[in-house]
């Protein structure tokens, strides 16, 4: 199927051009031309930009949405919200997990994600057992990728233990849990479900909490190649633990025992000292930073001023999924250094845009995190796109949109493609309605319990 697209202005890999006129054959861009003259039967847009990666969620969290804002009976924090999400994630059935991973999939293309990184640990049944197909949650995960037309890195998830040192497993954790050989073969059948020629499937050892040295040692042996994610140094008593039991801190462990390299994506790397930083921009590995969740969580601050300074790669993550917005990612990531600087504009430098910076360091470090091709406008990148609208009418001028959807209220989404297909009209996803009453069906039945 050949479709085009006529924008008045495009973000091309040389910069913005105007009048861009993108033909589409199947899944791909097959020609990008400036200066061009619509045709009839072109799909017109305002500013167009390339789809983002979301490097880093857990689809099934985003039924929890709102429902832990209230204080407990000690004070609150990200631990006790875990032992939250551990009994909701124990109720869910896969039908459930499709159900509410299709929801957070429209939502996620409706702002501009076209493709998932789904770190995924919810194997098997609710009473810990394996499925029959032991990748059955897995499969889940790829329909409601399918479905929704969302682009794939799936990341099924090593997770063996409660604590550093190989401590046995938690009864709440059951069902993550396996073994490096069970692992493998929960792998080979995820693998084998991956249909669709532009996803791709990495390993992801969950943390160094739940992973030993030596499991670690012998995945990274198993699967020579994709990427890497690893969840690390997100929170203080998790840097505390890790150094009683190995005199080192997370990142600095990591570093020592580990080829850590573009491969490799650090999820959060929240608490660094400036040799870790440093070490972790010139492993060239890519810092998976969630700043919604990880406000939501009280996790703490990335030191993303020094960290971009220095040529740190980095993308972002919906994670929890407590609210699933490109703009927002990008502005939590600001703004959490405009308080803690009291500085304006902070990630940028010279005299660019923040938003345009941004979102250019996040396409870019998002791809490389999920092994996907280049997200750019350009001839033979497979044609994911995201048309932005500014409803107060401004003549958009480069950059300048960017930073009115980031920081502002007149820009947003209006149509969205992922690989070709023409998955987001007038800001709604096609399928919206039909998959927001399943997710409806889903809630109820959580709430009845
Ligand atoms: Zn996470």
């Amino acid at each position: 199927m050949t479709e085009a697209v006529f924008a008045a202005e495009a973000l091309l890999p040389g910069g913005w051009a105007r009048d861009v006129r993108i033909v589409v054959d199947g899944a791909m861009i097959a020609s990008v031309m400036d200066g061009a003259t619509p045709k009839a039967g072109d799909t017109r847009a305002e500013a167009l930009i390339p789809g983002m990666p979301n490097l880093h969620s857990h689809t099934f969290q985003r039924a929890m949405a709102g429902l832990t804002e209230r204080r407990g009976p000690s004070a609150d924090s990200f631990w006790t919200w875990r032992d939250l999400m551990y009994r909701f994630a124990l109720s869910l059935t896969p039908e459930e997990v499709q159900a509410i991973a299709e929801m957070a999939c429209v939502e996620m293309l409706e702002t501009g994600f076209t493709r998932l990184g789904e770190f995924h640990y919810l194997h098997h049944a609710a009473d810990g057992r394996r499925h029959a197909n032991p990748a059955e949650m897995s499969h889940r995960i790829i329909a409601a990728a399918e479905v929704t037309g969302i682009h794939l890195t799936l990341l099924p998830v090593f997770y063996a233990h409660s604590n550093f040192g190989g401590a046995a497993p938690s009864e709440s954790q059951r069902r993550f849990i396996n073994d490096v050989d069970s692992y493998g073969e929960l792998f080979a059948r995820a693998k084998a479900g991956i249909r669709r020629p532009l996803d791709r499937i990495g390993i992801a050892p969950h943390s160094l909490r739940a992973a030993t040295d030596e499991e670690n040692a012998r995945l990274l042996e198993v699967h020579p190649d994709g990427p890497v994610h690893v969840h690390i140094a997100e929170q203080m008593r998790e840097v505390e633990d890790c150094v009683s039991w190995s005199g080192q801190r997370p990142v600095e462990r990591l570093l020592s025992q580990f080829d850590v390299n573009g491969r490799w994506c650090l999820i959060h790397a929240t608490h660094l000292t400036e040799a870790e930083r440093r070490g972790i921009v010139a492993s060239g590995a890519v810092a998976g930073l969630c700043p919604v969740t990880e406000a939501n969580l009280g996790d703490g601050l990335f030191p993303a001023r020094e960290f971009l300074a220095e040529g740190g790669r980095f993308g972002i993550g919906s994670d929890s999924n407590v609210e699933i917005s490109v703009a927002e990612e990008l502005k939590i990531l600001e703004y959490g250094q405009r308080l803690a600087h009291r500085l304006r504009n902070v990630l940028t430098t010279g005299e660019s845009s923040t938003g345009g910076t941004l979102l250019r360091g996040a396409l870019e470090g998002g791809a490389q995190a999920l092994g996907a091709p280049e997200a750019a406008l350009s001839a033979g990148a497979p044609a994911d796109m995201v048309a932005l609208t500014d409803r107060a009418g401004l003549t958009s001028a480069g950059d300048r949109v960017l930073d009115r959807w980031v920081f502002g209220a007149d820009v947003a989404v209006a149509d969205v493609w992922v690989g070709g297909a023409h998955v987001v009209t007038g800001g709604r996803h096609r399928e919206r309605e039909r998959i927001a009453a399943g997710f409806a069906r889903t809630m109820k039945r959580l709430a009845e319990g």
